[in-house]
């Protein structure tokens, strides 16, 4: 863990860092897989096969303020280590679930940009608002998916909306950070809303129900628009249940658990685990518990050349210093 580079939102004092129990969360979990592995292999070898095995789970139990608005646990973050595991996903800041009082004030983070991959913010709980300098903007409500393009450069905001500051309330959200190939990371910048209702839901096995955001599943498209293959899927169930999922071969995946338990590969993982997958493999297998809620992350790894510096993420270090010199020439527009 010697690379990590500092990360997040750009503003000045809310810069944060890798955390110390993240790493070591991390090397707790795989001493726990060598060992585990070294029993149970022998038995797993033929039939596992197919089922993509797990490479990292971990907690983040700290939580750090983005701005004034969002409490989160920074879930992934770039890293050597990771960031094979993890591409096309950069970034990932869950703000579970906490109450805000009411309030007049903006909570949330001021102007800043971005360039080279895109921010997708879901929101569950709570109203999310936004503008941008390519006239992009709106609210984000519960259930709802803003997925941003930043390409070439953006300037945003992101806040609480005055509606939610008004009456205060639970709030919980996920921000993603999208890596773009090489050839499109200098797009023209584009902004997707998406509210819940345009998000397709799927019922499977007993009772649960899969939201699809982006990608496909079982022939059920998801609305948004995306560079390179990417399945996004909430999932949900009430009661608990075994689900299969069938996923490309060589493709990454995510797992965050927020709330409820699953077992995979006849390990348990609960409330705020993320678990990262191997690439190899086609199936995951997961028997949910009742309550589970958890977001399904899975896309074709970019394997190119990765520089994140700050709101940047770039494939060298030359094009992170013309970013910088881009922004401070106010080349990504003002709000
Ligand atoms: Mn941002």
């Amino acid at each position: 863990m010697k690379e990590l580079i500092p990360i997040g939102l750009f503003q000045k004092g809310q810069v944060k860092y890798f955390r110390r129990d993240f790493i070591k969360n991390i090397f707790l979990s795989l001493l726990g897989l060598f060992s585990i592995g070294g029993v149970s292999m022998s038995l797993m070898k033929n039939e596992n096969k197919k089922f993509k095995k797990i490479k990292f789970s971990y907690k983040v139990n700290d939580k750090h303020w983005v701005g004034d608005g969002f409490y989160v646990h920074g879930l992934l973050r770039p890293s050597d280590e990771l960031n094979k595991f993890i591409s096309p996903f950069i970034l990932m800041d869950y703000a579970s679930p906490k109450e805000f009082s009411k309030t007049t004030q903006r909570r949330g983070v001021g102007e800043h940009p971005h360039r080279g991959f895109e921010t997708v913010t879901l929101a569950y709980q709570g109203e999310i608002e936004h503008r941008d300098s390519s006239g992009g903007g709106g609210v984000i409500t519960a259930g709802g998916v803003q997925w941003m393009t930043a390409g070439s450069g953006v300037v945003h905001d992101e806040f609480h909306s005055g509606q939610f500051s008004s009456t205060g309330g639970i709030f919980e959200m996920v921000q993603l950070w999208v890596n773009l190939p090489k050839k499109d990371k200098m797009t023209k910048p584009k902004y997707q809303g998406l509210s819940d209702g345009d998000i397709p839901k799927v019922k499977i096995a007993q009772s649960s129900s899969l939201r699809v955001i982006a990608g496909e599943f079982d022939g059920v498209k998801g609305p948004s628009s995306t560079f390179t293959p990417i399945n996004m899927y909430d999932l949900t169930s009430e009661s608990g249940d075994k689900i299969n999922l069938k996923l490309q071969d060589g493709s990454n995946t995510i797992l965050l658990i927020m709330s409820g338990q699953v077992e995979l590969l006849g390990q348990t993982y609960d409330e705020q685990n993320v678990v990262i997958f191997e690439r190899e493999g086609e199936e995951l297998e997961l028997v949910i518990s009742k309550n589970f809620k958890g977001l399904i992350l899975n896309g074709e790894p970019i394997d190119e050349p990765m520089v994140a510096h700050g709101p940047f993420v770039m494939n060298t270090k030359q094009e992170i210093i013309e970013a910088i010199n881009d922004f401070q020439a106010g080349k990504m527009g003002r709000l």
